[in-house]
């Protein structure tokens, strides 16, 4: 798979240099007497959609036993019969988190199973509150709670109207953008788009084989598998 290996390492290396960041961050925030409450074993974030270049879905694919490729495919199933035909993005999150679940890779004890190889997204999700309000659906609030939630946050650190911190995910898009710049270089288009969803099509179609030889054969490719819904890949042209 020509061009992949260097992909691949690139994108290793970013994951270092972020997760150092990170520390670094945390380690600031802290002296200004803030708390970040993530942890291991804290996962009610492991619910929602997560988005990646497929560079690191290929890492994620490489790192998997039988067992995680078959919760794998068992996601994706749901992806099919809860996901197909939406077409409104805000409709697509709730539906994902609440009907197809918790990502294939989170373990019995609440870790992630692929942490050494786990994305940019997930590496810089930083909550600033604790892991109760991860699992919370803003929009079953009622006014007055919302109102006490947004005013509880920290306007200049967060992602607001979130608690999760602003400047951690702004680097990680940085970085998946630097990603998919260098396999649409390299191969001349790339993709992105749903993490379980592209370790499945690499698993079982070859997703970055196919890739390599162009457009045509990824639209062929997605044709063949594809899911009726916008917001599980996207092509980078
Ligand atoms: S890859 Fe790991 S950290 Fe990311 S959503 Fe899945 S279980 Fe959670």
């Amino acid at each position: 798979m020509a061009g992949w290996p260097a992909l691949k390492e690139a994108v290793d290396e970013d994951h270092n240099r972020l997760d150092r960041d990170i520390a670094r961050w945390c380690k600031d925030y802290g002296a200004r007497a803030g708390k970040i409450h993530c942890g291991r074993g804290c996962h009610n974030c492991c619910t929602l959609h997560v988005d990646v270049p497929l560079t690191e879905a290929l890492l994620v694919s490489d790192a998997l036993s039988a067992e995680q490729a078959a919760a794998v495919e068992s996601t994706v199933e749901g992806m099919a019969t809860e996901l197909a035909g939406i077409d409104d993005f805000k409709t697509f999150l709730r539906h994902y988190r609440r009907r197809v679940g918790a990502c294939p890779f989170l373990g019995a004890d609440g870790a992630c199973t692929v942490y050494t190889v786990r994305p940019f997204a997930c590496r810089a999700l930083l909550s600033t509150r604790p892991a109760d309000w991860c699992a919370i659906d803003f929009a079953e609030l009622t006014p007055l709670e919302r109102t006490l939630f947004m005013d509880s946050l920290d306007r200049a650190v967060v992602a607001f109207p979130t608690h999760y911190v602003e400047a951690t995910q702004e680097q990680a898009r940085v970085l998946e953008t630097t990603a998919i710049l260098a396999m649409r270089e390299t191969f001349g288009v790339a993709v992105s788009g749903n993490l379980p969803y592209l370790v499945h099509l690499q698993r079982q179609h070859g997703l970055g084989e196919a890739l390599a030889q162009g457009e045509a054969a990824v639209r062929e490719l997605l044709h063949r598998d594809g899911i009726d819904s916008p917001f599980l890949v996207h092509l980078h042209l």
